[in-house]
């Protein structure tokens, strides 16, 4: 009868240690999963540009590529470079998109808005099926 209480606790004792385990391993997930986001977050990864509310188009800020966004006599000349994004040329009179700092991290934008151009950096997040816990 003793024999087998120990047996139980002795099983009990394994299971607590796997549960232990089990958490540790999950904690560590989640921190490496919250350093990931953390880090994305600070530095976006994609140039979101609007006209006049529509999507023009997107771009990965790792390319560097060069945008023509015309509408109508609207124009702007958006540049693509190391990770960076930034209007070079314009056709607006106030010039204040061209003289923006470029821009790089999430939520950051550059706006025109004589050509209703916005062009804003965006993370793209939980777009693997892997990030989904
Ligand atoms: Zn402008």
């Amino acid at each position: 009868m003793g024999k087998f209480k120990d047996i139980i606790k002795k099983q009990e004792s394994r299971k607590a240690r796997n549960d232990v385990i089990f958490i540790a391993s999950l904690l560590l997930v989640v921190l490496v999963l919250a350093c990931v986001l953390f880090f994305s977050a600070e530095e976006g990864n994609t140039v979101r540009v609007t006209v006049d509310g529509r999507l023009f188009g997107e771009y990965s800020l790792l390319e560097n590529t060069t945008v023509e966004i015309v509408n109508g006599d609207g124009y702007n000349l958006l540049i693509i470079e190391d990770g960076k994004a930034y209007v070079d040329t314009a056709s607006c009179p106030d010039g204040i998109c061209s003289s923006h700092r470029p821009v790089s991290r999430n939520g950051e934008s550059i706006i025109c808005l004589p050509n209703k151009v916005v062009i804003e950096i965006h993370t793209v997040t939980n777009s693997g099926p892997d990030i989904a816990v």
